[in-house]
């Protein structure tokens, strides 16, 4: 991989700067790349450019640079999973699968652009109406959205954040982990490529310590919208005051798996919503809770399939896996795995650690206060819990902070029902991993989670836009 000395992306200057942040590569070690430190003044700079700046876009200009750029994502497909993988340590079929799922964003973003969804209301339906019309129209924010991603999706977070920005001719400064930059200042030039003016999209990299204050407080600023962990998404709502956020937190997603469930297909499920992204996805599997009566055989079945998930270098097209982050998020896991194991569960598989290299690991007899569990394990760790009634199943899943997401696995409608009306999280997904949604469908969670404010495209443009009404003297029909 070629050694890349990036720029700012500020007001459709490029911009070096003698202060940079390495990039490393968590597998190899080695530094493949750099990216300017921002000052503050940076920022403000960036702010003001976006303040100054009115998008007038059409529909159809914002539908064509969207869809012009879900074609260079198509046609750069390979190059940008490979910028993924040496960045992050996720696996090839991991970056391809990102870049994809960039398209799509790109692709509905585009078809959301077109479709104006004011609504029109009647005003003759009381006995003291009036043969009027109120209409409402979404209108992009007066001020500047400023954008905070995560680094486990370097480009994914980047396009969530920025695409229903421009299908809304909002102006939007994003600061993407300083841990995976690169992939947010190539999608910022796929986007400029496309025909995107740069006032609309700027990108500042640098340290959070010093720049990241001036995201949340500038003048400019009138929402944020962070995704990233609970830490810092508390201290960004403590921060803020009047203004609007939208908060994307972290997750502890159980797979609840039932007595009468095929086992075959619901172990391929644990795996695949386990160790897929290294287990570094909000809405990963971190908790198995398992009907007693089935979980012998299940854990079987995860054990051997577990076996089977390759993991190695990343840029090995055969593997399965990849790095996670680096090597301390690795040694965490290895940590709160031995605490679990000091504390009486079942290391069954795993638990092997090369510096950032972390294999998939099975723990079985896991209860729920042990801090594998408590907290978010942010990595490719399967902690089984067992269970034997629905309530215990219900109170097991709502028993933590977090209220993202969850998968079951059952086929009895009365279970699902219950599970459906009385877990406390953002989705219940039926035979599929918690991660399942498209890039349009609203997704997001509740409690440590998140505010409840959904992300996915059509949401997010809800997020970014200011619904106005205005009315008419319309007599009736
Ligand atoms: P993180 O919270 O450590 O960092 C997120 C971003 O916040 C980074 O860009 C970082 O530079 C920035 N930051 C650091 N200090 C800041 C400060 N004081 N003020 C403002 N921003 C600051 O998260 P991470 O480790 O990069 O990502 C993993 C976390 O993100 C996990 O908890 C995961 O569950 C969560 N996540 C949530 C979702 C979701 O949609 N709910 C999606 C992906 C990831």
């Amino acid at each position: 991989m070629e050694f890349r000395q990036e720029t700012l992306r500020i007001g459709g200057e490029r911009l070096a700067r003698e202060r940079v942040i390495e990039v490393m590569n968590p597998y190899t070690n080695e530094c493949i790349g750099a990216v300017p430190k921002a000052s503050v003044e940076d920022v403000r700079r960036a702010f003001e450019i976006a303040r100054a700046y009115r998008p007038k876009l059409s529909r159809y200009e914002r539908h064509r640079i969207l869809l012009k750029a879900a074609d260079i994502v198509v046609a750069r497909a390979e190059e940008i999973a490979d910028l993924i993988t040496a960045e992050s340590g996720l696996c090839k079929k991991d970056s391809r699968y990102e870049a994809g799922r960039v398209r799509d964003v790109l692709i509905f973003g585009a078809h959301a652009a077109l479709n104006d969804d004011g609504q029109i209301f009647s005003c003759d339906i009381t006995p003291h109406g009036r043969e009027r019309r109120v209409y409402t129209q979404r209108e992009p924010l007066l001020g500047v959205i400023s954008a905070i991603t995560p680094f486990n999706h370097p480009m994914n977070q980047v396009a969530h954040k920025v695409v229903p920005s421009v299908a809304t001719n909002n102006r939007m400064v994003l600061k993407p982990s300083e841990k995976v930059p690169l992939s947010a200042l190539l999608f910022a030039d796929i986007l400029y490529e496309a025909g995107l003016p740069p006032e609309m999209f700027q990108v500042v990299t640098g340290d959070p310590a010093e720049i990241a204050d001036e995201l949340l407080t500038n003048p400019a600023v009138e929402l944020v919208t962070f995704t990233g962990g609970v830490a810092i998404g508390k201290h960004i709502a403590a921060k803020i005051g009047y203004r609007r956020t939208v908060l994307e937190l972290g997750g502890n997603d159980p797979l609840i798996v039932l007595d009468d469930a095929d086992l075959d297909k619901a172990t391929d499920l644990a795996v695949a919503g386990s160790y897929k992204n290294s287990g570094q996805r909000c809405t990963a599997v971190k908790r198995m809770i398992v009907q007693e009566s089935v979980a012998d055989r299940f854990v079987e079945l995860l054990v051997e399939k577990s076996r089977r998930w390759r993991y190695g270098d990343p840029m090995d097209e055969t593997m399965d896996m990849g790095t996670v982050i680096d090597e301390a998020a690795a040694k965490l896991f290895e940590a709160r795995v031995n605490e679990a194991v000091a504390q009486g569960a079942k290391l069954l598989y795993g638990n092997v650690r090369r510096g950032a290299l972390y294999s998939p690991t099975v723990l079985d007899r896991v209860r729920p206060e042990m801090n594998v569990v408590r907290e978010e394990t942010f990595g490719p760790v399967s902690p089984v819990i067992r269970f034997k009634t629905l309530d215990e199943a219900i109170a097991l899943v709502n028993g933590t902070a977090f209220g993202l997401s969850s998968g079951l696995c059952t086929n009895r409608l009365d279970a699902i029902a219950r599970f459906v009306n009385e877990l406390h999280v953002g989705s219940v997904n039926v035979w599929e991993v918690p991660g399942y949604r498209l890039e349009l469908t609203p997704f997001g969670g509740i409690k440590d989670s998140g505010l409840g404010y959904k992300e996915g495209v059509l949401e997010a443009i809800k997020s970014f836009t200011n619904v106005k009404t205005y009315s008419l003297p319309w007599p009736a029909a």
